[in-house]
């Protein structure tokens, strides 16, 4: 249900009552001068009078000192707006910066993670030649117990 704004009376005692936003339009059946709110602006209402339904005209101009208002609204507005805008900028720069921050970082770790790697192949390759020298120190080993059998053995015949 729509609320229809209450009509005002526009009777001498009550005139100093009716608003500069008011819509004052007349009863086109009796001539009753009606004041109603500016928000009833093309609702129906009756005359309380005659009772007839009428409809409350709507503004076709806005009044110069709303004009005004408006002007100097949308002056704040645009001041608002610049204010937006240059802090907007700002807040992108530090996005950027941020963003290049975390990129260089991103490059670091993966440096880091390349070295890693590297140095972990270095370890690997390293244990394999250690395994490989502990191999050939065990064949040489075993080379000399067997120079030494034979070294036996040739002193041993020279003897008898
Ligand atoms: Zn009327």
């Amino acid at each position: 249900m729509e609320d229809t704004p209450e009509i005002e009376q526009q009777d001498n005692e009550l005139e100093a009552e009716i608003k500069d936003t008011d819509i004052v339009f007349e009863c086109t059946n009796c001539g009753k001068s009606i004041a109603i709110d500016y928000h009833g602006a093309g609702l129906s209402v009756s005359c309380p009078d005659c009772g007839t339904s009428l409809q409350v005209p709507i503004p076709e101009v806005l009044e110069l000192a709303d004009l005004d208002e408006i002007a100097s609204y949308e002056s704040e507005l645009a001041q608002v707006n610049e204010a937006l805008v240059a802090e907007n900028d700002t807040l992108y720069a530090e996005l950027q910066e941020t963003k290049d921050a975390l990129e260089t970082a991103n490059t670091e770790l993966e440096e880091l993670r390349a070295d890693k790697l590297h140095l972990e192949k270095q370890i690997n390759d390293l244990s394999i030649a250690i395994k490989l020298i502990v191999q050939q120190v065990t064949t040489i080993e075993g080379n000399i117990e067997r120079m030494k059998e034979t070294l036996k053995t040739y002193t041993s015949v020279k003897e008898e």
